[in-house]
């Protein structure tokens, strides 16, 4: 689970970790009293979205009076950052930022515990660090029984500064966020940049932390930080409904009966060049209210083209199951081509049920899938020409 990073920086503070004034708001007016009320000169405006690079998206930005915090407030507000529509940002004080450093805690599951990342390259991608210069990079295991005691956090401080009362500033920040990271059941607590200003003070220019959704009952106080993406939303309603269902980016979308058989077919659909819009497992019945609502889940999906549908009948045997997408879909209205491929008990039954009727019928699932990726084919010539 994601959380913004104005909220992180909440929670950094209430642990001690020093971060810079912020507001947050969600016009361009809001923004401007926001700056009268920080009464200081320079501020950044900063996007929150739940995606870090906001900084080459163009959703940080300085300002230095009213007319310019609002112009940059109206440009951020009408950004979208990978995927994101930014819907708020805040003001904060600018930083005078003489070095920018990293530091993370996150959990390492070759050493099975929970390491501390260092780099004296803040400010940029870690990852991109990681791939063209990974001796800048510094990692820490950290003893569960033992944490981080003053001398190990000191000593690890010693990697960015010289000065001591820098060294027992950082060490500081370090056993926080470590205290932090342990007592909320993070799974990446994330400064980057923190900086040094130029009058040495240390500051955490940028938060960003997220925490593992298996100790979200544990944590009500994190849980009410949760803001759902339109996806997750999805992926609940979803599950109440008793399937397993995961949303992705592609304009397939696949009605499966069994885990396996879905994984396969996604493959399948990827061999044959198409992208697949979910994962829908619908699991061992194939009674109409279910194919209901799995057609209501999957249309739902603007994106979605085509549907495809891929049973295998064991117990649940295909002439039911086609009798069930019969009844289901006199009470689903849609244009969107169907695909059905059926294999196993009484499959030629079933197939027989679907001839002359709305669905494509295919025999085999290699046919299915060409079938499905095909429609999406056809489809983007008509709307290209
Ligand atoms: P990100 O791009 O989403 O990681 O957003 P960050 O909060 O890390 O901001 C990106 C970059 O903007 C930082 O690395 C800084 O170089 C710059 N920046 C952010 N806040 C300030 C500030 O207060 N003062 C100055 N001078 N630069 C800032
Ligand atoms: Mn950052």
């Amino acid at each position: 689970m994601k959380i913004h990073e104005y909220q992180s920086k909440e929670l950094f503070s209430s642990y001690g970790i020093p971060v810079g004034r912020q507001i947050l708001c969600y016009t361009p007016s809001e923004a401007v009293s926001a700056y009268g009320k920080l009464g200081v000169l320079k501020v950044v405006l900063k996007a929150q979205v739940l995606t870090g690079g906001r900084g080459k998206a163009g959703g940080v930005k300085l300002a230095g009076n009213a007319e310019e915090v609002k112009r940059r407030a109206e440009d951020i507000l009408s950004l979208t950052i990978k995927g994101f529509p930014v819907k708020k940002l805040i003001v904060t004080e600018a930083a005078d930022i003489a070095a920018e450093y990293y530091v993370s805690y996150i959990i390492d599951r070759n050493s099975k515990s929970v390491i501390l990342m260092m780099s004296r390259e803040g400010g940029i991608d870690i990852e991109t660090v990681a791939r063209e210069t990974p001796e800048k990079i510094h990692s820490f295991p950290i003893d569960p029984f033992i944490g981080l005691p003053d001398y190990l956090a000191r000593r690890y401080a010693f990697l960015f500064f010289d000065s001591m009362e820098q060294v027992n500033a950082l060490a500081g920040i370090l056993q926080k966020l470590y205290r932090l990271f342990m007592e909320k059941d993070a799974n990446l607590a994330e400064i980057n940049p923190l900086v040094a200003t130029s009058s040495g003070e240390l500051l955490a220019v940028d938060a960003k932390m997220t925490f593992d959704d298996n100790a979200r009952y544990r944590r009500p106080e994190i849980e009410a930080l949760l803001e759902l993406t339109k996806e997750e939303k999805t992926e609940i309603r979803a599950k109440e409904k008793g399937f397993s269902y995961v949303h992705m980016d592609g304009n397939i979308g696949c009605m499966v009966n069994g885990a396996g058989l879905a994984m396969s077919t996604m493959d399948m659909i990827k061999l044959y060049g198409g992208e697949p819009a979910n994962f829908l497992d619908i699991g061992g019945s194939s009674k109409p209210e279910k194919v209901v609502d799995a057609m209501k889940l999957l249309l739902d999906k603007t994106q979605v083209q085509v549907v495809l549908i891929n049973i295998f009948g064991g117990i649940t045997r295909c002439d039911d199951v086609a009798i069930g997408l019969l009844e289901a879909f006199k009470k689903i209205e849609t244009n969107i081509p169907i695909v059905v491929r059926l294999t196993g008990t009484n499959e030629e039954e079933g197939r027989r049920l679907l001839e002359n009727t709305r669905f494509l019928v295919a025999e085999s699932m290699s046919e299915a899938t060409r079938m499905a990726v095909q429609t999406v084919k056809t489809n983007e010539k008509h709307s290209a020409s």
